[in-house]
Formats: C-alpha cells, structure tokens, sequence
C-alpha cells in the first residue's frame, strides 16, 4: 500500500558521485510505489547510456542553460565536473501538485542555495564507507571517463568535508552495506513526527 511518511517536506539527498544515492533512491520508489517523486534536474552533460530525456533529466545546452538562469527559472544551480545542473522552479512546482514527496538528489552549491531559500526541506547526507571504496564504484559503474572519474573524486572530497559543517544535515548514512544503509534511510524518511 502507498503510505506517505508523515513529514511531507522535500527531501534533500546529497553525497559524493558514485556514493550509491542513485541505488537508494531507485529502491526508495520500488518500496513505495506512488508516494515519492525525484526532482527531474536540468543539466548541460549528456546523456548516459540508458537515460532519458525527462526523466532522468532535462538534457539542455549550455545556451538553454544560461537563458533559464537569466530568466530566474532556478531554484537553484552549480557546476559540477564541467557541466551545469539545476533544479527549476518549475519543476518544483509541478512535482508538488502531484501530492507526492519530492526528493532532489543535488550537490552541496545546491544544497547551500536551497538552505537559504523559502523552502523548507530535510536534508540526508550519503557517505562512503572509504574514498577507495567510492572510486571503485564509481570505476565499477562504468559510465565516466578517467577524467570525469578524476573530477568525481576531486569533488568527492569538498562534499565530505562540507558534511562536517555542524548543523547542515539532519541525517548522515553510511553507505556500507546496501540493505543496512537502504533501512535507516527509510526509517528516517518515516520516523513519526512526534519522535
Ligand atoms: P550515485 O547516484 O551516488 O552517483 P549510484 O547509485 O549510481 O551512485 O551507485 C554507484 C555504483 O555503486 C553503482 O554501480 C551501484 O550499483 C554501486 N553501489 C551502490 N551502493 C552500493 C553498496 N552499498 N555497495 C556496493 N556497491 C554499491
Ligand atoms: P551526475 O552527473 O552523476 O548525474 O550528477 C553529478 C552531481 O550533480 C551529483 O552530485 C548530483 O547530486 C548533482 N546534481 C544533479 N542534479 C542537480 C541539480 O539540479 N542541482 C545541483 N546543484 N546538483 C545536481
């Protein structure tokens, strides 16, 4: 059956690439069918294999880009690796309507924007049991390029060191073990409201 939790706010995931937010999330809407939504992001990178055009994203130029931030169409948006990504107001407005939680899997520029929006959300931190551990499943993943794969990484450690700031996230989760990991996040995302 589709029960939603009982705090309905937006749900915030951040954490390194690779670091398995993606798996969370995807078994997260398997579990509970009609309940949650993913903020469909738009981005300037291209398209994976097995990806779709608004679904996993809204693949755009950089031109399209840089016209939606002209024309104050985000709520927020960053760099990451090269490219561009960002969530539209728009999408955030839509996503609501459908009565569904919505959750946005962004990196810590967004996540810093969003903190100092009119949006009131939760926030979750996805951490690596190891930085070696991530690279191998950012290796294992297949889908970068070494260069990208460098980037990942480069990255990967200003939003480790970002998720130290005191404060910031309401829940960290280790992400060891799938199932283990896959539990607390859910017993989080459905902790009562009273508890
Ligand atoms: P992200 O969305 O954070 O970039 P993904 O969900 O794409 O990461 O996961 C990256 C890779 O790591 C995938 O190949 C996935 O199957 C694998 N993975 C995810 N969680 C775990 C885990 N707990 N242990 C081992 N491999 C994992
Ligand atoms: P990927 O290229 O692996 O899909 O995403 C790279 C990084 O961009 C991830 O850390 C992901 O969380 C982040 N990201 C995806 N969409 C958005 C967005 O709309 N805004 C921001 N700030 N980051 C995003």
């Amino acid at each position: 059956m589709a029960t939603p939790p009982q705090d309905r706010r937006p749900i915030i995931i951040s954490g390194p690439s690779g670091v398995g937010k993606g798996t969370l999330f995807k078994r997260l809407f398997e579990q509970h069918p009609d309940v949650f939504c993913l903020s469909v992001s738009h981005t300037t990178r291209s398209p994976r294999a097995g990806e779709r055009d608004g679904v996993d994203y809204h693949y755009v130029s950089m031109e399209t880009f840089e016209d939606l931030i002209a024309k104050d169409g985000f709520v927020e948006h960053a760099k990451f690796g090269g490219n561009r990504y960002g969530t539209s107001k728009m999408t955030i407005e839509e996503q609501t309507k459908k009565g569904r939680v919505v959750l946005l899997d962004i990196e810590m520029e967004g996540v810093k924007q969003i903190k100092q929006s009119s949006i009131s959300a939760r926030y979750i931190f996805i951490a690596p049991p190891s930085l070696e551990a991530l690279e191998s499943r950012l290796r294992g993943r297949g889908t970068e390029d070494e260069a990208s794969v460098r980037k990942r990484i480069d990255q990967a450690y200003k939003e480790l060191d970002f998720s130290k700031t005191p404060g910031v996230h309401d829940k960290i989760i280790v992400n060891d073990n799938l199932h283990v990991a896959y539990k607390e996040l859910e017993d989080y995302i459905y902790k009562p409201l009273d508890s």
